[in-house]
Formats: C-alpha cells, sequence, structure tokens
C-alpha cells in the first residue's frame, strides 16, 4: 500500500475492512426517496430543506457540519414563446407532461420550467437554419453549402458539444437565437423504449440546463474569481461576460419535428440527419420562427453543508471530497444517486471515528447546491477559501449521478496509480470480481483504437484513467486552484434519456438506474475506502511515472497536431490550386470550394521536450526515494517525520498552474487540464498549445509551447523537491 510502512498498512486495511461493510443499499433508497420527492432546484424551498436535512443527518451521526451560504445570480423564466409563423403556423408546446405510474412528474407548481439558465432576454422573429450540433466544423460545412445563419435562428441539436458551446458559437457566427432539441436518434426512441414504457426519453422530454459560458470561468457571473458573499462586490448584469449574447430555448422533438419539417434548402449531409420521420433539410427558411424569453434576474441564496472531521495530527493536510445535492427538478439520478452515496460514506466514517478510528489528516465532506446552474455552490465556496485550499488541499474527490457498470474515473494522473490500488479493493456487484479487474476486462474486450496501445489493457500494471474537462464540482478544485482531483462513478449498464427532465426521478431510478441501489453501495465503498486512505497513509500516495507518462503521450498528441494540421492545410491549398474541388463537384449537390489559407509555420516543440526531460528525471528521483523509503517494511515512512515531505507533494499540483492561467481566459489557471473553449465538457489537455494549434493561432502557439515547457519544467522541480526532503528524513 504505497504511502504505508507494513504495519500501518495492515491497520489501515482492517478499518478499510470495516468501512466497506457499512454502507446499506436500503439506506441509499430511503436517502433517495426523501431527497428526490419534490423539485429541489436552487431557489427553491424544497433545496433549503434538504440542505437542513442533510445537516442534521450528518450532526445526528456525530460530525461537525454547518451549512455555508452565498448569494447568486440565478435567472428564472418569466416569458417563453416559441412559434412558427411561415409558412405555416404551429406554437411549440414547451411543456413536460405528467405520466402514467410517475407520481412526481405531476408537481408542475414546483417544477422549473424548461429553459436554458442564463440565457439572454430576447425576442427575435426570423428565417430558421439547422446548424447540426452547432460546433465549429458545422459552419464549416455550411459555408461550403453557402447557408449564412446571418440574422437566423438557428436550430442545433443535443450533442457533439457541451451546451452552452452551440449558442456562443451561433452568435459568433451572426445568428440572431438558438434553439437546441433533443433528437431522438442521439436521445430518444432511436435508443430504444421511450419513458414510462422504458428508460428513453419521451417525445415531449427537455433537456434544460445551463448554458453560461463556463469555458471562460463557471460560477455566479457577478463575482468571478470572489466568493459570492453577501458583501462581495459585484459586476453590474451587462458587464458580466459568461451570459449568452443570444436568447436559447430548449426544446423536445415534439416541438421541434414542425419547425424542422418546414424548412427547405438543401438537404442536410448524411452525418447531419436525425431519426425524426422527415426529410432533414437546412434552410434557411422558408420556415420563419418567433423566440422569445425573458428571466427573472433574481439573486438567491444558495446552501453548500459542509462536515469536517478533523485530523489527529496533520490537521492541515485536508481530503475533501464532494457531490451536489440541487437538481434541475427531482434529480433522483442527477445528483441524488451519487449524494446518498457521500451520505452513506459519511455515516460509515462518522461510525468509524466512534469506534475510535483517528484519520491523520481532516476530512472534509461537501454537498453543494448550485452545481447545476454552472458549479455555482462549489465555485463559490472554493473561490472563497481560496487562500486556504492553496496551501492545505492536499485531494479532491468529487463524485455526481451514478448509475450501474463500470468504475469510471477521471482526473489528475498523479493519483492513477492510487485509485487504480482502491479498485482492486471493491467489490463489483455483479460479476464476482474487483470492480478494477471488472474494468479490465471492460477494457480487454473494446481495446484502445489506437494498434499500439491494443495489449495495454493486459500488459500495463495500472489501467488509464481519464483528463478532467468540466461538468462537474471539481472545476474549481483542478482548474482554478490546483487541488489534485479525481471524478469516480459507475457508468455504462443503465442508459436512459431522462437526463436533466422532471423524469429523472425515483420512479424512474428505482426501476431502470440501480433498482438495488448495489453501485451506489459500490461507489461509496470506492470514494469512501480512497478518502481513508488519502487521510491515513504516512506519506501522501502521488505518484509521478504514470503522470510523466501520461504527459509524454500529450506532448506527443501536440506535436501530431501541429504537423497533421499544417500537412491538412497544404494539401487542401494544393487541391484549391489544382480546381479539383469544382472538377469533382456534383452539379445537382454543389459545394463551393473551402477558402484558402496561409500554410502554417513549423513549430518549435524543444521547450516542451525539455521541460518534459526535467520532468521525466525528476518523476525517476522521486520513484527511487519512495522505493527506498517503503524498503524493510517501510521502516522509513514509519520513523520519519513526513510534514515537510508532505507539503511538498501537495505543492506539485500547484507547479502545474500559473497565476495569469490561460490565453484569453486566466480563470483557468490548470497547464495540463482544461475544459475546451469550444468543447465545454470536453477535456483539452495541454490547452494552451493545443487550442492555440487548433485555432490556427501559430505565434499563440509558439509562445505557449515556451510557457508549458516552463511548468513541466517548475513541475519537475517541485518533484525533486519532495523526493530529496524524502530521501533526507525516511533514511
Ligand atoms: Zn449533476
Amino acid at each position: 500500500m504505497a504511502g504505508y510502512a507494513a504495519a500501518s498498512a495492515k491497520t489501515e486495511q482492517d478499518w478499510e475492512g470495516k468501512f466497506r461493510a457499512l454502507p446499506d443499499p436500503a439506506n441509499l433508497r430511503i436517502y433517495m426517496q426523501r431527497l428526490s420527492a419534490r423539485p429541489h432546484h436552487v431557489g427553491s424551498a424544497y433545496d433549503k430543506d434538504n440542505a437542513e436535512w442533510i445537516l442534521a443527518k450528518l450532526k445526528e451521526w456525530g460530525l461537525d457540519a454547518k451549512i455555508e451560504t452565498y448569494d447568486v445570480l440565478f435567472p428564472t423564466p418569466k416569458e417563453r414563446a416559441l412559434e412558427l409563423t411561415a409558412p405555416t403556423r404551429f406554437t411549440a408546446k414547451l411543456e413536460e407532461p405528467t405520466v402514467a405510474n410517475d407520481p412526481t412528474s405531476s408537481q408542475h407548481n414546483e417544477q422549473l420550467p424548461t429553459y436554458n439558465a442564463y440565457s439572454i432576454d430576447g425576442d427575435v422573429t426570423a428565417p430558421l437554419v439547422y446548424v447540426n450540433f452547432g460546433v465549429p466544423d458545422d459552419y464549416e460545412m455550411l459555408d461550403r453549402l453557402g447557408v449564412s445563419v446571418k440574422g437566423a435562428i438557428v436550430i442545433a441539436r443535443y450533442g457533439g458539444s457541451w451546451r452552452g458551446i452551440k449558442p456562443k458559437v451561433a452568435a459568433e457566427h451572426g445568428a440572431l437565437g438558438c434553439l437546441i432539441y433533443s433528437d431522438p436518434h442521439e436521445d430518444g426512441y432511436f435508443q430504444g423504449e421511450v419513458f414510462p414504457a422504458g428508460p428513453f426519453r419521451p417525445k415531449d422530454g427537455v433537456q434544460r440546463g445551463s448554458v453560461m459560458d463556463m469555458p471562460v470561468y463557471p460560477g455566479d457571473p457577478l463575482t468571478p474569481g470572489v466568493g459570492a458573499t453577501k458583501d462581495a462586490r459585484r459586476l453590474p448584469l451587462n458587464q458580466a461576460e459568461t451570459l449568452t449574447k443570444i436568447p436559447v430555448l430548449p426544446i423536445s422533438y415534439a416541438d421541434a419535428q414542425p419547425l424542422l419539417a418546414a424548412l427547405a434548402g438543401r438537404v442536410a449531409p448524411e452525418a447531419w440527419r436525425g431519426s425524426l420521420p422527415i426529410t432533414y433539410r437546412v434552410g434557411p427558411g422558408p420556415a420563419r420562427v418567433h423566440l422569445k424569453a425573458s428571466f427573472n434576474w433574481d439573486t438567491k441564496p444558495l446552501y453548500n453543508v459542509i462536515a469536517r472531521i478533523p485530523g489527529s495530527t496533520a490537521p492541515d493536510e485536508w481530503v475533501i471530497r464532494g457531490n451536489h445535492h440541487d437538481a434541475w427538478v427531482n434529480g433522483a439520478q442527477d445528483p441524488v444517486s451519487g449524494a446518498v452515496a457521500l451520505l452513506e460514506e459519511a455515516r460509515g466514517l462518522a461510525a468509524l471515528t466512534s469506534q475510535g478510528w483517528k484519520p491523520k489528516r481532516t476530512i472534509v465532506i461537501c454537498f453543494w447546491d448550485g452545481e447545476e446552474e454552472g458549479l455555482l455552490g462549489s465555485t463559490e465556496w472554493a473561490e472563497d477559501h481560496a487562500r486556504e485550499l492553496q496551501q492545505k488541499a492536499a485531494v479532491y474527490i468529487n463524485s455526481d449521478g451514478n448509475d450501474r457498470g463500470y468504475l469510471s474515473v477521471a482526473g489528475s494522473h498523479t493519483l492513477e496509480k492510487f485509485i487504480n490500488s482502491v479498485a482492486r479493493d471493491v467489490d463489483d456487484p455483479e460479476a464476482k470480481l474487483s470492480v478494477w479487474k471488472r474494468l479490465q476486462f471492460r477494457r480487454i474486450a473494446d481495446p484502445p483504437a489506437n494498434p499500439a496501445d491494443r495489449q495495454e489493457p493486459r500488459s500495463r500494471p495500472d489501467l488509464r484513467i481519464g483528463a478532467l474537462g468540466s461538468g462537474s464540482d471539481y472545476s474549481a478544485f483542478i482548474d482554478h486552484l490546483g487541488v489534485a482531483s479525481l471524478n469516480v462513478g459507475f457508468a455504462g449498464e443503465s442508459n436512459g434519456g431522462i437526463y436533466h427532465s422532471i423524469y429523472d426521478d425515483f420512479a424512474w431510478y428505482s426501476k431502470f438506474g440501480d433498482p438495488d441501489f448495489l453501485y451506489g453501495r459500490a461507489l461509496a465503498q470506492v470514494a469512501g475506502s480512497a478518502v481513508m486512505r488519502l487521510a491515513d497513509a504516512e506519506l501522501l500516495p502521488y505518484d509521478f511515472g504514470d503522470f510523466t507518462d501520461t504527459i509524454r503521450r500529450y506532448v506527443n498528441e501536440v506535436e501530431k497536431l501541429a504537423q497533421d494540421s499544417r500537412e491538412q492545410i497544404v494539401e487542401r491549398n494544393r487541391r484549391i490550386d489544382e480546381g479539383l474541388f469544382t472538377a469533382i463537384d456534383n452539379p445537382s449537390e454543389k459545394l463551393l470550394p473551402p477558402p484558402k489559407e496561409q500554410a502554417p509555420p513549423f513549430l518549435n516543440f524543444a521547450p516542451l521536450e525539455n521541460g518534459f526531460a526535467a520532468l521525466q528525471r525528476a518523476a525517476e528521483q522521486y520513484s527511487q526515494a519512495a522505493a527506498r523509503a517503503a524498503a524493510g517494511g517501510g521502516a522509513g515512512l514509519a520513523n520519519a517525520s513526513l510534514r515537510d515531505a508532505n507539503a511538498k507533494l501537495i505543492a506539485v499540483e500547484r507547479a502545474l498552474t500559473l497565476k495569469d492561467g490561460l490565453p484569453g481566459r486566466p480563470w483557468y489557471q490548470h497547464q495540463i487540464y482544461a475544459p475546451g473553449f469550444y468543447t465545454g465538457y470536453g477535456v483539452k489537455t495541454l490547452p494552451a498549445v493545443r487550442e492555440s494549434i487548433e485555432q490556427k493561432q501559430w505565434k499563440l502557439a509558439e509562445e505557449q509551447i515556451g510557457r508549458v515547457g516552463k511548468v513541466l519544467e517548475n513541475a519537475g522541480e517541485a518533484i525533486q523537491g519532495a523526493a530529496a526532503e524524502l530521501g533526507r528524513v525516511a533514511q
């Protein structure tokens, strides 16, 4: 067990074994019934009620807990209207009906209407254009089709990017309004039987969601970078950078079909066609649409519930664990399925402390509010406590909605080896194997796309974890503060289509989600064991071998990206010069040739390679120092004061950040991981370098290669410092 001397590893295993026996699926079911009984979005009566109920539970179990409140901008709909005004008339319903055998679907008085939060107010009438997913590539195709969205209202389907990207890119191209609908191809009957007969999205189901420009900064739009306390300095509403530029409304496929059917113009490219029984066309028009959306721009209180188990010997090193408790509506899957696992985990940890377990480090357990609108609760808390967190936070572990299936982990690769070790010790509820072994079989059955990696699931000691983009409450911790973070959950076997709708409720989850709550228990076991193992370790179990291996891949990727991008542009220019596009054009489906672009310069990646080499040397030194400390039963670990070594280890992830952040978005300080500016939730690794290449900003790319190379060097120095300290004390 990395970071433990032999004797203490034995004690730890005993305590963890006791812990893993505690979470009870029957409790998870009871908690879920309570927390999802009524709609509980931020600012609602039941949201506050839930926070107080969670607080009371934590206190009942003997934990020191309190509610921390922030005041955040939270718009709710005042008026919503959508009609087709030509060539025929149709008025969209914009409502999700009650369905049979689903009692909470009838709670219309308390349900938030279907809308996208942080859309601006607007009242526009314009021709309609279908833009597929509405990502930048789709607009390149529209150019070739000779279709402009200037002065139009666009209709995009969900998928292909995070939703907030769609209005952002539409506005960049001159659109006046944006509709986002759930196509049954991705989210409806094409996937399977729809609710209530099956788990998939019914025709009137709507995906609510935030369209805040989170890739710029998440959290309260009026208080970027600082906690939204009562007396915080607030931006005037018209200076909030993260509101959309055009009005946006999400709609169901029942409401979308008449609009799409009324489009004429070019037949949509094959890849753009969904599963509605119509011929998909691009427009513009003759469909004309009137879109109206206005909002109450209120400030609402949010309620984070925070509990602490004080550390016995290293109280100033914190292991933080969180899941949000607010939902769009009833939210049984998102987030209650994760929140109840965290509650059961908290009950288990509290029970152990009354049996005499004393974690070395402080454990902070957080139930966040306002996640759905833009990670409000976690971001404001992290910004408010930034100074203390920068000094003390060792690791943040997040979860959100939980399903049946395989363990899914993404996060800091300095924790890859660690979380692999935890996953080997937790049993899968279905297969009589560890959750690690079952995931390994899944990866062997479904190997990596790259032929060079095919054997990896069998041969590499650790299963790879993903990188974190955005989409849940880890963002402020990893991206803004540089706290090593993990997001954990189970997924892959209980798919459905109730995300952010009124049908995400107990009736759905207890039938189609995780009906026996066995994977809820497994989540509590994985995350709780991880928290304990981090809180009790003599030496924090970061590892820089897997980390370096991952960084090598990222460096290779950006080098290849630059090369491919260059070759592509050169080849395309050649084709344009040859007249190829005109020569092969089908006269009945004409495509305009793409525009010629200047061939990019060759980029000098030497600074990134040098930074990597320094990192690699340091990682080797550290692994030697750690191996010496662990030798002979880990006597070096048991006897030494590892306070300084641990402090230096905590500082390594901070060394991966830069105070002035990413180009154009200073809030995002981490230089290895960030949500993509044009993907939203989707991660961009080495983001400053990768995105400047993708956006063909060659001069910026060259600058960022130097800057990120220096960050890798800094990280190498930080790791070397930890190795030296460990070598000095753990002889
Ligand atoms: Zn969630």
